[in-house]
């Protein structure tokens, strides 16, 4: 019943969605029949001349080292960055990292009295010092390897060029637009409150929101949803004795029978529901169990005729909305409830990032880009489902703008890998959309 509840109220929030994104592309396709505008051709022209230079900039910033944990290496790619914002007259912030224990956040700022823009990109990437993944490489006439080329130094420089080629058109000057340059995206810095405090802040007040993350990789995608994900720990604690008097009435059922009886409820009760996941990922027991829960490692000692004493879980929760979030937690907290004899049980949950939930204004901004797009001469531009999109930096701004797209940065593969690499040429077609994108956002929202 509740399962069948919630699909239907997914078709109809669909439905509503699809709705208004198809009237809002109506309007907009009368607008944009005139294709490109003079400024609009003049930002593609300046974007073409200025690709070697956009590369340069891409490579110089790979060849820096910004594992999350280099914090001089994070420091030295923001110095690079910010150099380009002071260039075009924004106003440029270092927020030091230490409260958090990460190298801290670029903060650039250029005020205007169009409606407030806020764009995002992250200094850090997964490789660190030690990794052997360190240089930019050119791989063939289109495509170069490099760590986080994609994920994303690809999306800070489309950033950048984005916005030279609006203040080339003359613009960036009537505009007010946020640059956060997040420094520990890929390993965030705890608590998590504290360590995107100055990205929530830079989000007071923005129409819109747009993130420059690689997403899938296919230049035909972006992102409008992403899932959010929170941890949590189970702890059953149960009578040890001789295992003889297993289900008697002195030693009841035991701490491992409860948390196997724990773990199918859950199964049973929730699975299959659109779009939540849930994953018990290690598990200890028996008369005696710790678990660490800062390296998942643990151990465990019992004996198969002694009833297990004790079980320590940890596993991931997934959801698509805060409702259904908390959904999910009842639920889960209520079947840890039904001890067997006994036996008692308890869970925590440790919440993580939150989820950028399916809007209306997130649909609309997503018709516009494609609409950019198509003007470009680009293609179609499609929602990846938010099962595939991981969670990223956009979700922490989720209730603050009510536009707001990801996934519009430089694209290729196997991000997170020693195989990431780039399709050059998205380099510069992602900026032409983004740059046409926010050319429109601000001639647009002036008039409404
Ligand atoms: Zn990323």
């Amino acid at each position: 019943m509740e399962m069948r509840r919630t699909t239907r109220m997914w078709l109809r929030t669909h439905a509503i969605l699809l709705s208004v994104g198809l009237v809002a592309a109506g309007v907009v396709t009368m607008r944009a029949q005139a294709t490109l505008s003079d400024q609009e051709r003049a930002m593609v022209a300046f974007i073409d001349a200025n690709n070697d230079a956009a590369i340069a900039l891409l490579e110089r910033a790979v060849n820096i080292n910004s594992g999350t944990q280099n914090l001089e290496g994070v420091r030295q790619v923001g110095a690079l960055f910010r150099a380009e914002f002071d260039a075009l007259g924004f106003k440029t912030e270092w927020v030091d990292g230490r409260a958090w224990e990460r190298a801290g956040h670029l903060v650039a700022t250029h005020p205007g009295p169009g409606p407030k823009v806020l764009l995002i990109g992250h200094l850090d990437t997964v490789f660190e010092r030690d990794s052997p993944f360190q240089k930019f490489e050119r791989a063939g006439a289109n495509q170069a390897r490099g760590p986080g080329i994609i994920d994303m130094k690809g999306g800070d420089v489309i950033i950048v060029h984005a916005l030279k080629a609006l203040k080339h058109a003359g613009l960036l000057d009537t505009m007010s637009i946020t640059v956060v340059m997040t420094g520990d995206e890929e390993s965030a810095g705890r608590p998590l409150a504290t360590a995107r405090a100055a990205l929530v802040a830079a989000a007071k007040g923005a129409r819109v929101a747009i993130g420059f993350e690689d997403g899938d990789g296919d230049p035909a995608h972006a992102v409008v949803a992403r899932r959010g994900s929170t941890s949590w720990t189970l702890e059953v604690t149960g009578v040890t004795g001789h295992s003889s008097q297993i289900f008697g009435p002195d030693l009841g059922a035991g701490a491992i029978y409860e948390a196997a009886r724990i773990l199918n409820t859950f199964r049973d009760r929730l699975a299959g529901e659109r779009h939540l996941t849930f994953n018990p990922g290690v598990i200890v027991g028996g008369t005696a169990a710790e678990l660490n829960s800062m390296d998942s490692r643990g151990s465990a000692s019992g004996k198969s005729n002694v009833v297990a004493a004790r079980v320590i879980v940890q596993g991931d929760l997934r959801a698509l909305t805060v409702a259904q979030f908390d959904k999910a937690k009842a639920t889960m907290r209520a079947i840890v409830a039904e001890s067997l004899p006994r036996t008692s049980a308890r869970i925590a949950f440790d919440d993580g990032y939150p989820p950028l939930a399916p809007s209306v204004g997130n649909e609309r901004l997503l018709v516009m880009y494609d609409r950019a797009s198509r003007d470009l001469g680009l293609g179609v531009v499609t929602a990846v489902s938010p099962d595939r999109a991981g969670a990223a930096d956009v979700s922490f701004i989720a209730g603050e703008v009510p536009m707001i797209i990801d996934a519009v940065g430089l694209k290729g593969k196997d991000d997170h890998s020693p195989g990431e690499t780039a399709e050059l040429s998205t380099l510069a077609t992602q900026t032409k959309r983004a740059a046409v994108l926010i050319a429109r956002l601000g001639v647009l929202s002036r008039g409404t």
